[in-house]
């Protein structure tokens, strides 16, 4: 019996030693977690260290176009050299996609949207949660319109960019001393980008009196922005009108010159003009530039196919857009420039335009290359 009673206590330590090890990672894995509260003090800090660091959702309409990979890149840097963290999404040029992209931001508690649009009118619905959300909205190169949930814009002289075109075309066909009479057809960009109808408005604001007077002829009588309005800025539409001008009017007529407001269209254009032959000794290609100063579009100028284009330093558009959310959070005076010109329906946006310049071969490199925009490597 002793010895029964000895092996059962024996048993019974073994037993509890047992439970009491089984219990032991219980009690280790309990330690931190017991520790918790104290580790949530630092827990606690990160989300204030968060919220010095605001979130700011970069909403771009797509990567077609180069312009606004660089505008995206540009702004995720100096956002993010300022202390800012960054969400960025390019929106493919699809209206519901890029809604859900900036709805998913408001989400995920971005404190400031920044929104180059597809479409600027689409956008009032997303707009009105941001505003309950507290969320600071600044238009990006496009105006929003219909909303009075945009605080500022910050965008180019863009009637300015028009007049540049314009002013382009008046000397490259000399306009001011030659005879004419020339022949000229007009393209705009998307007509629901207000952007579009600036450039336009601002072209023609030195070509119509040169219509008005017969010295510009549009042989296909095709003007307003209602007529020559390209959605979503798509070259292969552009390539398909001109095609279609080309056969309609000017199987026995020469095209003199083209107003294209983006090298993308350009592109399309300059290559419908080459399948009928333009751009060889006989026949020169028209005087056509376009916008953007695009890796292509600046190769096809060195080449001689495109007389100009606009070039618009998105790295400045960056800086400054990022001194003006920068300024708003900080509750301080946000820098403007214009309180007139942007009216988008509801209400006049405040907005800071920079310059455009003309860029043609003979200064390509000075704006282009020696501003380090672009490598010269890139441009051969
Ligand atoms: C921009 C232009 C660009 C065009 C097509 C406009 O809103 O201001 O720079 O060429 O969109 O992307």
């Amino acid at each position: 019996m002793k010895r029964n009673t000895l092996l059962s206590v024996l048993a019974l330590i073994v037993v509890m030693s047992m439970m009491l090890s089984a219990c032991a990672p219980a009690a280790a894995t309990e330690a931190p977690a017991a520790e918790a509260p104290a580790a949530e003090a630092p827990a606690a800090e990160a989300p204030a260290a968060e919220a010095a660091k605001a979130i700011v959702g970069i909403s771009m309409p797509t990567k077609t176009s180069t312009r606004w990979i660089s505008d995206g890149e540009s702004m995720v840097k100096v956002f993010q050299d300022m202390g800012y963290d960054t969400d960025l999404q390019f929106a493919d040029d699809d209206i519901p996609n890029q809604l859900a992209q900036i709805e998913n931001m408001v989400t995920k508690g971005a404190k400031v949207l920044v929104i180059a649009a597809i479409d600027g009118s689409t956008l009032s619905d997303v707009l009105a949660k941001a505003k309950e959300a507290g969320v600071l909205v600044i238009a990006y190169d496009r105006l929003i319109s219909n909303t009075e949930n945009v605080d500022y814009y910050a965008t180019f002289d863009n009637f300015g960019v028009g007049v540049i075109m314009g002013t382009q075309i008046e000397t490259g066909l000399d306009l001011k001393n030659a005879a004419g009479p020339f022949n000229i057809e007009l393209f705009g960009g998307s007509p629901d980008d207000t952007n579009a109808f600036y450039f336009y408005d601002g072209a023609m604001s030195v070509l119509q009196p040169y219509i008005d007077s017969g010295k510009l002829v549009v042989q296909s009588g095709q003007t307003g922005m209602d007529k020559v309005g390209t959605l979503r800025w798509d070259g292969t539409v552009a390539q398909k009108r001109m095609e279609d001008l080309l056969s309609a009017f000017y199987t026995d007529k020469k095209v003199d010159a083209v107003l294209s407001p983006y090298d993308g269209l350009s592109i399309g254009i300059i290559s419908a003009l080459k399948s009928v032959g333009y751009g060889t000794a006989e026949q020169k290609m028209p005087v056509i530039g376009g916008q953007d100063a695009e890796v292509a579009s600046v190769k096809a100028m060195i080449a001689g196919e495109q007389m100009f284009t606009v070039f618009k330093d998105t790295r400045e558009l960056a800086k400054q857009t990022a001194a003006m959310v920068d300024a708003a959070l900080k509750g301080v005076e946000v820098p403007v420039n214009d309180t007139k010109t942007y009216n988008n329906g509801v209400k006049v946006v405040p907005s800071y335009l920079l310059t455009p310049f003309s860029v043609d071969v003979t200064n390509y490199e000075k704006y282009l290359v020696e501003s380090g925009y672009y490598t010269a490597d890139q441009l051969k």
